[in-house]
């Protein structure tokens, strides 16, 4: 049914409106972007979350860059999710969260001794 398909902002594939990632790129975004802390939808013309306040421009873990909090840097393309320690949960979880999103578990930071 076409009628209830919409293409996904990151890879342009027709899924289910109600989908909660898109299959093809495995986006858990994909009709916009979402604030990754509190998780509301946000725009790339904002600077701040709304709900949160959570600054929604951050340099890349990986190249240094500001890039939008989507889920791989514009730069260099890297991606900025990490997955959540609890494996029963597994969520993918924006770098900076300190919580999972999901399950609420602490998330470790591996690398958070260098700056
Ligand atoms: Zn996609
Ligand atoms: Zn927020
Ligand atoms: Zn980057
Ligand atoms: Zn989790």
């Amino acid at each position: 049914m076409a009628f209830y398909k919409q293409p996904c902002i990151h890879c342009g594939a027709y899924i289910d409106r109600d989908a909660r990632f898109c299959p093809a790129c495995g986006s858990h975004s994909p009709f916009g972007y979402l604030c990754p802390t509190c998780l509301r939808p946000v725009e790339k013309s904002q600077r701040l979350c709304a709900g949160c306040g959570r600054p929604l421009y951050v340099a890349c873990p990986v190249c240094g860059g500001q890039t939008f909090v989507q889920e791989k840097c514009e730069q260099c393309g890297g991606s900025l999710m990490v997955k959540c320690q609890n494996s029963r949960c597994g969520a993918w979880q924006f770098f900076e969260n300190t919580k999972c999103t999901a399950c609420g578990a602490k998330i470790k930071h591996p690398k958070s001794g260098k700056k």
